[in-house]
């Protein structure tokens, strides 16, 4: 006999261990748009903010967040403009092809404005380009890194072409959770503070947001498959390891076995920080703002002198790794012409 829902009796599709319930489609989707209400509601995230950059990344997280944004925006006020980067990963998997198309797919199906960063034709490198020859080049971060640092780039800079009053990226609670911890392991007190649902902006930033970090992994998963939203499944080819490595990949199993035998553990703990550690770190940090955006990024930064984007170097991280690649790409250029 098939399992009931909880609230009304229809055949349930999951059991939500943390509440106690089993739900059926219907009131599992309602579910989950309350928790990512009264999430964001509580963080204050999108008070004063009526325009968002979503950054789509073509899977299960990004185009949950999307869904909900869309879904919820004339609640809130504000309009969404989709971003999507071609970053070049393919690997025999036509990763970032598959990628960019799920992300494209859905921005038409919610009619949603949306740009496509194809990262080769608009800053003459990829991240597979990276991985094969970054270190030849002089690039010693790791090719995940280098990614990182890339979007991160292209979303803020982005973000304020459009005109556009915060970036949203997809991170959910399990991420938060794992942030968390190896930050406070590591000491990183700076990658400690960002991790928050809403950081402000100001001084050539746009202001960050994380509308589903109040969701688990397996509830914007969930959100997807309940909506038939076509999602890109692949990992990334040059994770090999996982997020950062093995310790990474270890913390995030430990924390999900926390998880099974501790039911909503995740979402307390990312809570508690949220809400009683963080709090008492801004107070004596540089950085901060009570999270309501009008209180600007207190760190003083100069300029990049190549792109003129906030740096606190002479030349941005971005803009050293493009003039690495740069003089190497057009050397293969020119010889795949054969001139
Ligand atoms: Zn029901
Ligand atoms: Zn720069």
């Amino acid at each position: 006999m098939a399992v009931k829902c909880s609230r009304c009796g229809k055949p349930a599709v999951a059991e939500i261990r943390y509440t106690r319930s089993r739900l059926c489609r219907e009131h599992l989707i309602e579910f989950i748009e309350r928790r990512f209400r009264k999430g964001n509601e509580e963080f204050k995230v999108f008070k004063n903010i009526r325009r968002i950059v979503a950054a789509v990344s073509g899977g299960k997280d990004s185009l949950a967040m999307l869904y909900l944004l869309h879904r919820f925006s004339s609640v809130y006020g504000y309009e969404i403009i989709g971003l999507t980067i071609d970053l070049g990963i393919d690997r025999g998997k036509e990763y970032s092809t598959k990628s960019v198309e799920a992300a494209v797919e859905s921005f038409k199906k919610l009619d949603i404005e949306y740009v496509v960063v194809d990262l080769s034709r608009e800053y003459g490198y990829t991240i597979d380009f990276i991985r094969d020859r970054g270190r030849r080049l002089g690039i010693r971060r790791p090719v995940c890194s280098v990614c990182g640092i890339t979007k991160r780039y292209i979303m803020n800079r982005f973000a304020l072409e459009l005109g556009a009053d915060a970036v949203a990226t997809g991170h959910n609670l399990n991420d938060l959770a794992q942030f968390i911890f190896t930050n406070m392991y590591g000491g990183h007190i700076d990658e400690l503070i960002k991790m928050y649902p809403k950081l402000p902006g100001g001084n050539g930033f746009t202001a960050k947001i994380k509308p589903v970090f109040m969701l688990y992994e397996k509830e914007t998963t969930l959100y997807s498959i309940l909506n038939n939203i076509r999602f890109h499944h692949d990992t990334c080819p040059h994770l090999e390891n996982g997020i950062g490595g093995r310790f990474q990949t270890a913390i995030r199993e430990k924390l999900e076995q926390l998880e099974e035998e501790f039911p909503g553990f995740m979402l307390n703990y990312v809570l508690t920080y949220m809400r009683r550690i963080r709090p008492l770190m801004v107070s004596g940090s540089s950085m901060g703002g009570d999270g309501d955006g009008d209180s600007g990024e207190k760190i003083s930064v100069g300029r990049c002198r190549i792109c003129g984007m906030p740096s606190l170097r002479d030349v941005c991280a971005f803009c050293s790794i493009r003039s690495r690649v740069s003089l190497k790409v057009s050397e293969t250029i020119s010889r795949s012409r054969g001139d």
